[in-house]
């Protein structure tokens, strides 16, 4: 065990690199790390972590999984190439892959074998990986979630993510190099990061670099649904109505700015 900027870090040795992905457009899941040195407070990750001391501890212990590049290049001899969601239960670009880089071999495995890459994370240290993805950019895609525009309530949320603004300057790096960009606002959060002022300039920000936006309100968890979590006030608010006036305003400005909008994980119809 190392500890690296205050997260406490252990290796394993890993059977499989690549799991069938149950999320919409995705055929398989590669999560080089087991948790998330992020730490953000309303994480869903650590649910579907299998390891009880991670999900205990989320934010302050990861588990990397040392022999994952190995593995995969035994997998992707075998599979049938399909587009991989790189990081779905971590971000694999937290802090911890600028010394291990198991993400940047994992990706130059899978485009070097036909598999297509879509990531998502919050940090920039994505663009270290840029010459990389402009050898194979129609493979690709990157999201970037931002929950919010304010570098205090992020700071809150996602308290060892980078803030915002960073997020921003290297979504647009990239987008500049011709590579497939795209936004996650959510979680959103009812008295949070719901307002007009937000919802605006998410989607202007999306619009400058014609990123798609996806949009998704708080799915409540049962680790949130008591009195001492930071999100317990919140979620009492989180109504039918209450999300179809935000998805109003969200859908509203999309319109305006005429960008392509869709619904995350929750559906139209909630
Ligand atoms: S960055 Fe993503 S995976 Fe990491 S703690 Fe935050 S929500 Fe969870």
């Amino acid at each position: 065990m190392i500890t690296f900027r205050g997260i406490k870090v252990y290796s394993t040795l890993v059977k499989n690199a690549l799991s069938k992905s149950g999320l919409p457009d995705l055929d398989y899941a590669l999560n080089p790390y087991i948790g998330c040195g992020h730490g953000c407070i309303y994480c869903y990750a650590r649910l579907y972590t299998r390891n009880d001391l991670v999900s205990a501890n989320w934010g302050k212990i990861v588990v990397v999984k040392s022999n994952i590049v190995n593995v995969l290049l035994r997998e992707v001899k075998r599979l049938k190439p399909g587009i991989v969601g790189v990081g779905t239960i971590t971000d694999a670009y937290q802090p911890v892959e600028a010394v291990y880089k198991l993400t940047r071999k994992s990706i130059e495995v899978l485009i070097n074998n036909e598999f297509n890459v879509s990531i998502q994370t919050k940090n920039p240290l994505v663009t270290r990986d840029i010459d990389l993805f402009t050898k194979k950019p129609g493979k690709i895609d990157i999201g970037f979630t931002i929950t919010t525009l304010n570098n205090e309530l992020s700071a809150y949320l996602e308290p060892n993510a980078p803030p915002p603004k960073a997020r921003i300057y290297a979504l647009k790096r990239i987008a500049e190099h011709g590579i497939r960009t795209w936004i996650f606002y959510g979680p959103i959060i009812p008295g949070l990061n719901d307002d007009e002022y937000t919802i605006s300039n998410i989607v202007e920000v999306a619009k400058e670099v014609e990123s798609t936006l996806y949009y998704d309100p708080l799915h409540i968890k049962s680790f949130m649904n008591k009195q001492d979590h930071p999100l317990y006030k919140y979620i009492k608010s989180k109504t039918r109505e209450w999300w179809q006036k935000t998805r109003r305003i969200i859908l509203d400005y999309c319109e305006k700015y005429r960008l392509i909008c869709k619904s995350g994980f929750a559906g139209d119809s909630y």
